[in-house]
């Protein structure tokens, strides 16, 4: 069985036990990540039942080091979510709601520690978004059954994806394996379903009396980071100044983004150094930005008022933002990716390499290859990468250096700010071709063309090596073989670790080799 299946028969079978639950003194919003008041579902929903019966509501957000551990979340999306946390304590406290965070070290502690966190508040009712990775689907289903028994109504709710994971089937009524099919399918969907891009209310007012009832949790304070994922002081300047945290920075991003840069994307978007993204990624993955926030406010901002046709700026970007959604309906219908295991069971016979030299070199941006080092520069300083430099990087790694591609997921999860286990693991089966609707396997990037297309004037590679800076031209791309050995050599940036030739015939030989192909 699916986790979302096992979650599916817990609410079946506790159908009988949840249905005259009446609520008792408060209502319970757990926050995971969905660290918004707008456009929240499940928010919305307790906001609505809380008042309804005129209690509380109360936030809740567990910290959980093991899931972090568990999840490979890097430290500065840790401190992303806690800075983001203390903005949401405040926003919700202006609405005389409580928002309680709490540090539980063990991760199997965290359903029982919700049933008693409800008890000692006199709340009958808990609601959530789901989270859709195997380990939280079954926490799901386990506390649906928990809190029924202890007489808790315990609801998750479908918000994260603009379409619900599960809407969409092939006319043989399969799961999409193939993302245009899909995208169509998708579109469809929402012409004819168009309340999935309503907004939902934010929530209301609580009674004063709620200030006086719960004091201690309007008094407590947001936890530090656990000690493994703390930042240290330069790194704490550099990531605030960088990612400012918060749903008020998420819409300020998208309104510039929607008001300047959209129609210029579909041509843009591929090009490191012009900035013409929307940066949005660690806000859509930590739930600062919903995604049918932001698809419903470029579909309104589109002359059609529509999803498609009118300014192709717009359509491309929906379409970028479905990738989104594409991955995380795969990863609920094919759940066994998150189990270290390729989508293409086939891909699980290469011979990898498993070189720790060669590794490191890539993670410090040490190739020889200006475009595939300046992109982990990037990476290692500002937690983000490029989406074209993440193709190019992850190709390097699993094809011209055969290295595990799961080794540089685990890295890109490791550092990313906007880290998202099904997107992650998208883009990494995507450039190694071992995923969901691949590049076919024998298309291996050549590096010095994607740089010379998509950095044509060196600028993103002198932004980020300034060891190369001073190299002129078209040497940018590869100095060592255009004439700029002595600048480079001087300043200690490295040969090529590898010749582009040797590495893609021994990628295509090995490669036909695991799939038994001549
Ligand atoms: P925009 O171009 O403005 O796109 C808007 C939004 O659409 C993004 O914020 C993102 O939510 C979504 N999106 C765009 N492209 C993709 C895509 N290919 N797959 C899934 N969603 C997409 N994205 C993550 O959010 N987290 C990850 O951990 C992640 N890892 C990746 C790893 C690899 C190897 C690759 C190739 C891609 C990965 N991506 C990941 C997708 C993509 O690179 C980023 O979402 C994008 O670069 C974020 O920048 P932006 O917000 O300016 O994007």
């Amino acid at each position: 069985t699916r986790p979302i299946e096992e979650l599916q028969t817990a609410i079946e079978e506790t159908a009988e036990a949840r249905k005259n639950i009446k609520v008792k003194n408060s209502v319970v919003h757990w926050f995971k990540r969905d660290l918004r008041t707008q456009d929240n579902k499940s928010l919305a929903l307790a906001s609505e039942k809380a008042k309804d019966a005129g209690v509380p509501l109360i936030a809740l957000f567990i910290v959980s080091p093991q899931d972090y551990q568990a999840h490979l979340t890097s430290s500065p999306r840790v401190d992303f979510e806690l800075r983001t946390l203390q903005i949401l304590k405040k926003d919700l406290a202006q609405l005389d709601i409580p928002l309680y965070v709490e540090t539980v070290e063990k991760r199997k502690k965290v359903p029982s520690r919700v049933v008693e966190l409800c008890n000692e508040w006199g709340a009958s009712h808990v609601f959530c978004n789901i989270e859709y990775e195997v380990d939280e689907l079954r926490r799901e289903a386990k506390l649906t059954r928990l809190c029924a028994e202890k007489g808790i109504e315990f609801s998750a709710v479908h918000d994260t994806c603009v379409v619900p994971p599960g809407e969409l089937a092939s006319q043989q009524g399969k799961q999409y394996a193939v993302y245009s099919p899909w995208f169509r399918a998708w579109i469809a969907h929402l012409h004819s379903n168009p309340d999935l891009l309503e907004k939902y209310d934010s929530p209301g007012k609580n009674s004063k009396d709620s200030r006086e009832k719960f004091k201690n949790l309007f008094d407590s304070s947001i936890p530090d980071a656990p000690a493994n994922k703390m930042l240290n002081d330069e790194e704490k300047k550099r990531f605030h100044s960088l990612w400012p945290a918060g749903e008020h920075e998420a819409h300020d991003r998208l309104d510039k983004f929607l008001n300047q840069k959209i129609g210029h994307y579909t041509e843009t978007r591929n090009y490191p150094a012009a900035n013409s993204t929307a940066l949005l990624s660690v806000h859509f993955s930590s739930g600062t930005l919903s995604a049918r926030t932001a698809v419903r406010q470029a579909r309104d901002a589109n002359t059609t008022k529509k999803l498609d046709g009118g300014n192709s700026g717009i359509t491309g970007w929906i379409s970028e933002v479905a990738w989104r959604d594409f991955y995380k309906h795969v990863l609920v219908h094919w759940p066994y990716i998150c189990m270290n295991k390729p989508f293409k069971p086939e891909y699980a016979n290469i011979e990898w390499s498993y070189s720790e030299d060669n590794f490191q070199k890539w993670c410090q941006g040490q190739t020889g290859y200006p475009i595939v080092d300046a992109a982990m520069h990037q990476l290692n300083h500002m937690g983000y990468m490029h989406n074209r430099c993440r193709m190019i990087v992850a190709s390097f790694l699993s094809k011209h250096l055969l290295i595990d591609w799961r080794k540089g997921e685990r890295y890109f999860m490791e550092h990313l700010i906007d880290g998202d286990f099904a997107s992650n693991n998208g883009g990494w089966g995507f450039s190694s071709s071992t995923g969901v609707d691949p590049q076919p396997y024998f298309r291996i990037f050549n590096p010095l063309m994607q740089s010379e297309r998509f950095d044509p004037e060196g600028e993103y590679i002198r932004k980020w090596l300034p060891e190369l800076k001073d190299v002129e031209g078209k040497a940018i791309h590869a100095p060592y073989e255009r004439g700029a050995e002595k600048i480079a050599a001087k300043n200690n940036y490295p040969k090529p670790m590898i010749e582009h030739k040797f590495g893609r015939d021994r990628a295509l030989s090995k490669y036909k080799e695991g799939l038994g192909r001549d």
